[in-house]
């Protein structure tokens, strides 16, 4: 109680909410048409270019640690 929850998942357009992103992301494009944007590395998609970036430089961190940690 008290604490902030983290709402990421609900519908913007009908406010259904949803066990994962994902699950929201294929109800926005199948039950609204919202145009979805696909990460050009992995596939995994979004509703927002914004999330995506959030996720590219994520994605690019990770790589930079991985790499940090085999050599
Ligand atoms: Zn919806
Ligand atoms: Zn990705």
């Amino acid at each position: 109680m008290g604490f902030l929850r983290h709402e990421r998942n609900e519908c913007e357009d009908c406010h259904e909410k949803f066990g994962s992103y994902d699950e929201l992301v294929r109800h926005s494009r199948d039950n609204h048409k919202r145009h979805i944007v696909k990460c050009s590395s992995c596939g995994k998609q979004f509703l927002h270019e914004k999330d995506r970036l959030h996720h590219v430089r994520e994605e690019n961190e990770k790589k930079v640690d991985s790499r940090r940690h085999k050599f």
